[in-house]
């Protein structure tokens, strides 16, 4: 038997090509989160396991079978690896009084942890980015929630994401509509799964986002949760779809969403793209206004939503193959007597202009360095030799399309790297 160690399944090592696309991805969400004024805080990996029981909710995948939780013999604690980030979000801000003087924007990021069945686009260590509006009350947070993902897919180049959108009321509201849903779900008994009986008693409104399609079809006629909203919920819920209207987003209403976590009311919504099979969701969020009390603070209204990192950057990698976009806009490619400081003051020159530039590193023939040009991508080798070096030149030569490579001035070269 081998003893090679090896890391666990489902966690993934991200190697070095793989965590370069993982560094531009996070440039990208990082920037755009601080153009809609959110604010970044870092929790620990490590909770309470009672935290995400009462913040989750019992009768849910993550909380029943989901969650690495062990106690520590040394504390007498029972603690878990985080499965999610919004509720340690909320016990922070709880817990640092975040919200006295006024709601707060705030992003985290990093891994979590699901004790899932690993298949493409599900891990048992995976990273999320989370944003979070704390104490915001108005449909105006849900919907600018909403239009700042859709400004993130644009951003990201990513086209396809479709948004489902739901509102599930308030808890009072759902507590009235639960008698109803029981009594259907109890006439179609034998059509659902063992998740399904399970939870039409502790949990009904969970059976209806199942993901099995055998229940999916059973629901067909179920009772409508929309039609037992009252009033605010419904002119809540009309307002953001106003919004995004108004926003041109759009969007198709999905009555079965209503999202794998209890803390829920109001809007929920999420993002969906056909491009990585049946692992589609890449971003789920929506309005949680009694999480805080829920786990011991002032009732505050509150909404976010968090996104897959894997399954975007996936999706980001597809759509830069689609359209061969990729690599750095020029590799230097440098042969003879003193071209090497000419080629690394160049590079430097063209990054300060903010290109991406490679410098080929060692040496090599000049049809070794071509080739190392190619394969990384780059839009167009810059070569210089001696010749260049005498005449403050150097050749330019597209990589990417057909055209002959010609000398040109070193300075409006930046100029010329930009050209689409
Ligand atoms: P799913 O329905 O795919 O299980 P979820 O509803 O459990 O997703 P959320 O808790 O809403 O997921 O998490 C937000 C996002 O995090 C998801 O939309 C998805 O992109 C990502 N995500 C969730 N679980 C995993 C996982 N095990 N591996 C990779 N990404 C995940
Ligand atoms: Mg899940």
């Amino acid at each position: 038997m081998s003893n090679t160690l090896q890391a666990i399944r489902g966690m993934n090592d991200i190697l070095p090509d793989e965590a370069e696309r993982w560094l531009a991805f996070e440039a990208t969400v990082q920037q755009w989160l601080a153009r809609y004024g959110y604010r970044n805080i870092r929790m620990p990996l490590v909770e309470q396991t009672a935290l995400f029981r009462r913040a989750i909710g019992e009768v849910t995948d993550i909380v029943e079978k989901e969650m690495y939780s062990w106690k520590d013999e040394l504390n007498a604690e029972e603690l878990t690896l985080r499965p999610e980030g919004t509720a340690s979000c909320v016990r922070a801000a709880i817990e640092h009084s975040l919200v006295y003087d006024g709601p707060k924007h705030l992003w985290y990021a990093g891994p979590m942890y699901r004790h899932e069945r690993p298949q493409k686009g599900r891990y048992r260590q995976f990273h999320q980015y989370g944003v979070e509006a704390l104490g915001f009350a108005g449909p105006d947070v849900d919907a600018e929630l909403i239009v700042m993902c859709a400004a993130l897919w644009k951003e990201l180049g990513l086209t396809g994401i479709r948004l489902e959108l739901n509102t599930i009321g308030s808890s009072e509201e759902r507590a009235r509509f639960r008698e109803q849903l029981i009594k259907y779900l109890e006439g179609k008994v034998e059509s659902l799964d063992a998740d399904g009986k399970r939870r039409m008693y502790t949990n009904p409104l969970r059976v209806l986002d199942s993901k099995n399609p055998a229940v999916q079809d059973a629901l067909r006629d179920a009772p409508s949760l929309m039609e037992h909203l009252g009033e605010d919920s419904l002119r809540h819920f009309d307002a953001v779809k106003s919004l995004l209207g108004a926003a041109g987003v759009e969007y198709t209403l999905n009555p079965r969403l209503v999202r794998g976590l209890d803390y829920y009311n109001l809007t929920v919504f999420e993002w969906i793209s056909d491009a990585l099979g049946a692992q589609g969701t890449v971003c789920g969020g929506g309005r949680y206004d009694g999480l805080f009390a829920q786990i011991g603070g002032k009732p505050t209204p509150a909404a976010g939503f968090a996104m897959g990192c894997e399954r975007l950057i996936a999706l980001v990698q597809e759509s830069r193959r689609a359209t061969n976009v990729a690599g750095p806009a020029a590799y230097i490619v440098w042969q003879g007597e003193g071209t090497g400081a000419y080629a690394l003051t160049l590079a430097e020159e063209l990054r300060a202009q903010g290109l991406a530039v490679v410098q080929h590193a060692g040496s090599g023939s000049f049809k070794s360095q071509m080739k190392k040009a190619d394969a990384s991508g780059a839009q167009c080798a810059l070569i210089v030799g001696e010749d260049e070096l005498k005449s403050g030149e150097v050749t330019y030569k597209p990589m990417r399309r057909a055209e002959e490579q010609r000398r040109v001035p070193r300075a409006g070269l930046a100029a010329l790297l930009r050209q689409p």
